[in-house]
């Protein structure tokens, strides 16, 4: 399968302004904010969705969750809440086919989501 854009941020040959990195995940600023602070953190493993994940995933997804508090805590986010995203799929509104966590905040969300 071709490399996606965020392989290629990971690699660093697509400029992102990255925000947090370490040897299994890696977060940077979204390219088209839909919040004033938007916040990506995806693993270095290419894993396209969340449904593909398995259970040789389970310790990276834990690292992925608690990093995802991490970094919205690093930036501020924690007294006023924040909100992580996982899109899934077609219907979720997934457009890149590796996994990534939306962190958003920086102002209230809805609920129920668009
Ligand atoms: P999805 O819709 O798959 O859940 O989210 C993909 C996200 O990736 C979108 O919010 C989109 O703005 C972001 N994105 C797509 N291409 C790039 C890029 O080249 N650089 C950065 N920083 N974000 C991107």
């Amino acid at each position: 399968m071709s490399r996606t854009i965020f392989e290629k941020i990971i690699a660093g040959e697509i400029p992102a302004e990255t925000v947090y990195e370490d040897d299994q995940v890696f977060a940077f600023k979204d390219a088209n904010p839909v919040a004033p602070t938007h916040i990506l953190i995806i693993p270095r493993k290419p894993i396209p969705r969340i449904a593909e994940a398995d259970s040789d995933d389970h310790s990276l997804l834990g690292h992925l969750m608690l990093k995802a508090a991490a970094v919205a805590r690093s930036v501020g986010l924690e007294e006023n809440g924040y909100r992580l995203v996982i899109n899934n799929g077609r219907n979720g509104g997934e457009s890149v086919p590796h996994l990534h966590c939306h962190i958003l905040g920086d102002r209230p969300m809805k609920w129920p989501p668009g």
